[in-house]
């Protein structure tokens, strides 16, 4: 996993610090930037500010089906919906779905999320 102040790779055993409320996994260097929590710590209460932790890294990790825009855009029509209609069903430009129908752009893990949830269709490995 990656350090998720400065993004470098860890090698070992992250440490997890406490920053304003919030949980990171860091590298010994940027384990200054806040308090080190002890392990004991985490459970209970805390656990929450964890698991959202382990969410973030699970965000950077996906990996998109082959073919991602064209199943975006047969299940799109399947469904009746122009690219304007879905656009702003889940809040982007219509424009950027059109693109990410040509595959031009990656849709971010957000907007991932609602295209399947909206089309129903899983477009993630
Ligand atoms: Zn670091």
């Amino acid at each position: 996993m990656n350090c998720e102040i400065c993004g470098k790779p860890i090698y070992g055993k992250p440490i997890t610090i406490e920053v304003d409320g919030a949980y990171l996994k860091v590298c010994d260097e940027c384990a200054k930037y806040g308090k080190v929590v002890n392990e004991k710590k985490k459970l209970g209460a805390k656990e929450v500010n964890v698991n959202r932790v382990s969410r973030n890294q699970e965000e950077e990790e996906y990996e998109l089906i082959d073919g991602y825009g064209r199943v975006i855009k047969e299940m799109r029509e399947k469904m009746n919906l122009t690219q304007e209609q879905l656009g702003r069903k889940i809040g982007i430009k219509p424009s950027l779905l059109a693109k990410i129908e040509q595959e031009k752009i990656m849709p971010d893990y957000q907007t991932l999320r609602k295209i399947e949830f909206s089309l129903k269709v899983k477009l993630r490995k």
